[in-house]
C-alpha cells in the first residue's frame, strides 16, 4: 500500500491523467506558487525535483483574482494551462476573512470541478509525537456542503448559510472513495456523518453511501458519527489505520487538521484535489503569514503533495526516490525546520533532502 497514492477517478482515462509527455520526454505541470510562504516552499520543490532528475517541466502561472461582474475569476492563462497539462501543483492562497472576494481555493475547485480531496496523514519515523503509528486517509467532498457560499442576511442580526448536499456530488465522491480503497488495497470504507441532527443533508449523504457500498462487495463498509470519530481518533488512532474515511466537505476540513495534529502539525500533511478533467495537488496548510518571507517554512507538506502528484502520474520511481530522501532527512533529525523543533532554514532542509537523494 502506498500511503500517498492517488488513483485516478476512472481507469480508462489513465493516459490522460498522466499528463502530457513532451518531445524532450518531460511532462509539463502547472505551478501555482501561491501567497505567503508559497514561493519559498515551491522553490524547495523545484530544487529537489531538479536534483532528482524528475522529468517535470514547471509552467508557472499567476492566479491573482480578477473580479468580473462581481464574481471572482481566475486569469484565463492559468485556466488554459491547467486544462492543457491536466496536472498542477499549488502553493497556499490567502483568503480574506469575512469580506472581499470569494476564496480563490474554492474558485479553483469549482472551476476545475475537483470533487474529491484526498488527505493522507502518516506518522513520520523519527519525529516524536504522542502516537507514532498514525496512518489515516480521509477523503472529503470538495464542491458543496457548507462551502457552497450561499449566505444571506434574513433580517438585521440574523444570517443564514445554506448547507447544500446533492445526490450527484455525494455519489461522485463516494464512488471515488470506494474505488480508491480498492485500488490502494485499503479495503475498509467508513462514511463519517451527523445524520442524527442533519437528518436531510447528511441523511442523503449516508443513504447514497449505503447504496454505493453495495456496488463494492469486496470493500468492508460502515458509518460513524463525526463526534464519535473525533473522540476515538484522538484516543487511539490505530483502528483507523486500515480505513478510508469519506465525509461531507466541512467535516473533512476540520477532521483532517485534527489528524495533522496527531503527526506533528500542518508542515507535514499533503493533499490531492481530484477531478474528472484535471487534478491539483497542494499542502493542507495555508500561507502562514506569520513566518512568510523569513525562510522558516517547512516545505515537507508541499513536497509530499508533489509525491502524490508523481504517483498519480505513474512516475512512481521518482516519487519513491524523493519520498525516501525526505523521510531519511526527517529521521536524521539534524536539519529540520522550526515547526519540528529544529533550527534549519527552508533552503538548508531542502539541501539536506538533496544530499539524501
Ligand atoms: P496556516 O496554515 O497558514 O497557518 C497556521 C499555523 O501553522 C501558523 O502558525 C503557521 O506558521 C503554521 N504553518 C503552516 N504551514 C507551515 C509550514 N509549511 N511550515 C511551518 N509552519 C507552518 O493557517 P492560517 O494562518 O489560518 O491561514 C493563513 C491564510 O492561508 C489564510 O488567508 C487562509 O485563508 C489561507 N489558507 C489557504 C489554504 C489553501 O491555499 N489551501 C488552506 C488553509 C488556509
Amino acid at each position: 500500500v502506498r500511503t500517498y497514492a492517488t488513483p485516478t477517478p476512472e481507469r480508462e482515462k489513465v493516459a490522460k491523467f498522466k499528463g502530457q509527455k513532451e518531445s524532450d520526454g518531460k511532462y509539463c505541470v502547472t505551478l501555482i506558487e501561491g501567497d505567503g510562504i508559497g514561493p519559498e516552499i515551491s522553490q524547495s520543490v523545484k530544487d529537489i525535483f531538479s536534483a532528482a532528475n524528475a522529468p517535470i517541466k514547471w509552467e508557472s502561472v499567476d492566479v491573482t483574482p480578477q473580479l468580473i461582474d462581481g464574481k471572482t475569476s481566475i486569469p484565463d492563462a492559468a485556466i488554459k494551462s491547467v486544462h492543457k497539462n491536466y496536472v498542477a501543483l499549488k502553493g497556499p492562497l490567502a483568503t480574506p476573512i469575512g469580506k472581499g472576494h470569494v476564496s480563490l481555493n474554492l474558485t479553483l475547485r469549482r472551476t476545475f470541478n475537483l470533487f474529491a480531496n484526498v488527505r493522507p496523514c502518516k506518522s513520520i519515523q523519527g519525529y516524536k509525537t504522542p502516537y507514532d503509528n498514525v496512518d489515516t486517509v480521509l477523503i472529503r467532498e470538495n464542491t458543496e456542503g457548507e462551502y457552497s457560499g450561499i449566505e444571506h442576511v434574513v433580517v438585521d442580526g440574523v444570517v443564514q448559510s445554506i448547507k447544500l448536499i446533492t445526490r450527484e456530488a455525494s455519489e461522485r465522491v463516494l464512488r471515488y472513495a470506494f474505488q480508491y480503497a480498492q485500488d490502494v488495497n485499503r479495503l475498509k470504507v467508513r462514511a463519517v456523518h451527523k445524520a442524527t441532527i442533519m437528518k436531510m443533508s447528511d441523511g442523503l449523504f449516508l443513504r447514497v453511501a449505503n447504496r454505493v457500498a453495495k456496488d463494492f462487495p469486496q470493500v468492508e463498509y460502515d458509518a460513524e458519527l463525526l463526534d464519535n470519530t473525533c473522540l476515538k481518533i484522538v484516543t487511539d488512532p490505530t483502528p483507523y489505520n486500515d480505513k478510508v474515511l469519506v465525509m461531507p466537505n466541512l467535516y473533512g476540513d476540520i477532521l483532517s487538521d485534527m489528524c495533522a495534529g496527531l503527526i506533528g502539525g500542518l508542515g507535514l500533511t499533503p493533499s490531492a484535489n481530484i477531478g474528472d478533467e484535471c487534478s491539483i495537488f497542494e499542502a493542507v496548510h495555508g500561507s502562514a503569514p506569520d513566518i512568510a518571507g523569513k525562510g522558516l517554512a517547512n516545505p515537507t507538506a508541499l513536497l509530499l503533495s508533489s509525491i502524490m502528484m508523481l504517483q498519480h502520474m505513474g512516475l512512481t520511481e521518482h516519487a519513491d526516490k524523493i519520498q525516501n530522501a525526505i523521510f531519511k532527512t526527517l529521521a536524521q533529525g539534524t536539519t529540520i525546520t522550526g515547526d519540528l523543533g529544529g533550527k534549519a532554514k527552508t533552503h538548508e532542509y531542502a539541501a539536506a533532502v538533496i544530499s539524501n537523494l
